[in-house]
């Protein structure tokens, strides 16, 4: 069983990166931004540069514009594998004293499963993107999600000679459930 981790940082009122924890290179690394994990930090740098996504990028910014209009804290459950690992995390973003944001990743839960090669971040790629929700890892499989053990066994991944690239995206569940969220308040 891993370890129960907290990974924070801090931003200015223009979302601006200003503090990371300790915690942070770890959390880079398990979010493939191995570019992140080492000094200098992203500091002074927007967080929504650290975002891959455009339309993920924008939820993020209606997500902390609100808690800085609103000064009420969002949490959102999220999920960042490791490839022999589900790993579940909260997202809770709050407002800062006198301005900002803080925003908490708290990894609430495991499950070992086995490897799953796709989510290597090392391994060889060719052929065409696939595109992966980054906030519950699901795959889109010809326009159906699905967890990603089930896209491997569907696309047949096994009997081919090399894993497709992973690109990622947010699947319709996810948007419509951070869109409710964002509507909630
Ligand atoms: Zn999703």
């Amino acid at each position: 069983m891993e370890e129960l981790t907290t990974c924070a940082y801090e931003l200015d009122a223009d979302l601006r990166i200003i503090w990371v924890d300790a915690r942070w290179s770890e959390f880079a690394i398990a979010n493939h931004a191995p570019e992140l994990a080492s000094p200098p930090w992203p500091l002074g740098q927007s967080a929504l540069a650290c975002v891959a996504d455009s339309t993920s990028a924008m939820l993020y910014e209606r997500l902390f514009q609100r808690v800085l209009r609103t000064r009420t804290s969002i949490a959102l459950p999220f999920r960042c594998d490791a490839p022999a690992r589900r790993r579940y995390l909260n997202l809770v973003i709050e407002p800062r004293t006198p301005a900002g944001l803080r925003v908490e990743t708290t990894l609430t839960r495991t499950e070992e499963r086995p490897a799953v090669a796709l989510l290597e971040p090392n391994a060889p790629r060719g052929g065409d993107l696939l595109r992966m929700c980054g906030w519950c890892k699901s795959v889109d499989v010809a326009g159906r999600w699905c967890e990603v053990e089930d896209a491997v066994a569907e696309m047949r991944m096994f009997e081919r000679g090399c894993l497709p690239p992973v690109t990622h995206g947010i699947c319709p569940q996810c948007k419509e459930r951070v869109s409710r969220e964002l509507e909630a308040m």
